[in-house]
């Protein structure tokens, strides 16, 4: 079979690669789609991983093998499946901190959904596998797995009626972000990017002021766009490090910070530490998502909560992701969601 191997910065071959074999409660799925997460994006800019690797961890396919044992799935399918599954007895699992599970980033799909076949294992399919609605075609059905991680994200955080939120980055992450948070009846969204493109389009999901960080200073204009006050909110989802410092100076008050990307480990920023005692603000991490989300998001992307197809801006072949990678980090390409398909 063919798969799309990640050896180096600017090295990935679309190659032949051994068609993974299953055992018992594992599945065989076809990958049907595969999303282009920022953090495959990420991984293959800095090369943060061990290579050769097959990333991709936003797929969906059809079943066409199941091993001795699995009883909920059969071939033919249509299905989704999650790449990493904690443990759910840990110290992290019983605080609910199931993404710091020592099993987490241990389980994983083989070789990577950047790839014609995938192999399934039994924790996985036991507890992150689910038949997508017939109503969800595999292209939408790829927003599964990271809505699941904005709605494990906003679990952290405490939203209110009227709340204004500024979310950092207008990719796929933003879009989805300002979609949940409308639904949840905030007030005002802002939105920073260094995209016009993706500031145009981001304004199709309900945002009531856009700033391109190229051209404003984004901690002035938000003192503009809120009476000085600042915001309740703010989600930094593009890995700058200079966003959270930004994001701090962006909150009011009591203002909370959820922090949505990976930075490179070795940043140091220096922060006003007066604001977390006399402002009391709040910076929270959150990374991934939970066997508890994707169910939730899933419905939401078939009962159209959540728009998925305005979202997908290209749609690239397993043989072009090289290109999509491109594409992802040019600005003059205007991507918002790539799929990879077969
Ligand atoms: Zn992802
Ligand atoms: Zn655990």
């Amino acid at each position: 079979m063919k798969a799309a191997v990640y050896y180096d910065i600017g090295d990935i071959r679309y190659e032949e690669v051994d068609k993974p074999a299953i055992g018992f409660g594992e599945v065989l799925v076809k990958m049907e789609a595969c999303g282009l997460c920022g953090t495959d994006i990420h991984k293959m800019l800095h090369k943060t991983v061990d290579t050769p690797v097959v990333l991709g961890h936003e797929a969906v396919g059809k079943i066409v093998e199941v091993g001795d044992g699995v009883e909920k799935f059969k071939v033919g399918d249509r299905v989704f499946f999650a790449h990493h599954v904690p443990c759910f007895t840990c110290e992290y699992c019983i605080r609910e901190k199931y993404t710091l599970c020592n099993q987490f980033k241990e389980t994983n799909i083989h070789p990577g959904g950047f790839s014609e076949y995938i192999r399934v294992p039994r924790l996985n399919v036991e507890n992150t596998m689910h038949i997508i609605p017939e109503s969800l075609s595999y292209m939408e059905a790829t927003l599964i797995e990271p809505l699941s991680c904005c709605l494990y994200g906003l679990k952290k955080l405490n939203i209110r009626y009227g709340d204004k939120v500024l979310i950092m980055g207008a990719g796929q992450v933003g879009a989805l972000f300002c979609q949940l948070v409308k639904s949840l009846g905030v007030g005002e969204v802002f939105v920073s990017d260094i995209s016009d493109y993706k500031l145009e389009k981001i304004k199709d999901f309900g945002v009531s002021g856009t700033i391109n960080v190229f051209e404003e200073n984004i901690v002035d204009s938000i003192n503009k766009l809120t009476n000085n006050k600042g915001v309740n909110i703010a989600i930094v989802a593009a890995g700058v490090p200079s966003l959270l410092k930004d994001a701090i100076n962006c909150v009011d008050r009591g203002g909370q910070v959820l922090v949505f990307s990976p930075f490179n480990s070795e940043t140091l920023m220096e922060i006003d530490g007066d604001k977390f005692f006399n402002d009391e603000i709040s910076v929270i991490g959150s990374y991934s998502s939970t066997p508890y989300e994707y169910d939730i998001g899933m419905n939401m992307i078939a009962n159209k909560e959540i728009d998925g197809n305005k979202m997908i801006t290209h749609v690239l072949k397993l043989s072009e992701l090289e290109k999509a990678l491109n594409m992802s980090t040019d600005i003059d390409e205007n991507s918002m969601k790539i799929i990879i398909e077969p």
